[in-house]
């Protein structure tokens, strides 16, 4: 993969981000950088980084829009199907659940997508009101 600026700056973001964001998000925040940056360059990018184990795909949230999480160690990801946030809730279970999958399969694990479903704080307050109304 030949590195650019605006492959650059794609990695820097993910890698700062614990927002999960969409290609549509990285293109967004990069635009004003990057004049000459389409939204194809920003999924071929997100392609190679995935095809390089560094960045995980999380699939969607609720809002049928593929989330990137450049943090491939094991945790679990908790989206909200209302809002569309995913959040990172660091588990030991996780780590746990890996030694006991090699164990039981001798497989050489390369990475896990942990990922739940459901409505965050915030929405079920939302939802609360608009029920009482
Ligand atoms: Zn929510």
């Amino acid at each position: 993969m030949r590195v650019t600026p605006r492959r650059v700056a794609i990695c820097e973001l993910l890698a700062a981000s614990d927002e999960h964001p969409t290609a549509a998000m990285i293109y967004e925040e990069l635009k004003p950088r990057f004049s000459s940056l389409s939204l194809a360059t920003v999924y071929n990018t997100l392609d190679a980084l995935v095809g390089l184990g560094v960045v995980n795909v999380l699939g969607h949230a609720g809002d049928d829009k593929v989330h990137y999480d450049a943090d491939t160690e094991p945790h679990v990801n908790l989206a909200c199907i209302s809002c569309s946030r995913i959040i990172d809730i660091p588990s030991e279970h996780v780590t746990h659940l890996d030694s006991e999958i090699t164990a039981a399969s001798g497989y050489k694990l390369l990475g896990a997508r942990v990922l739940y479903y459901g409505l965050c704080p915030d929405c079920q307050k939302k939802q609360k009101k608009a029920t009482r109304k």
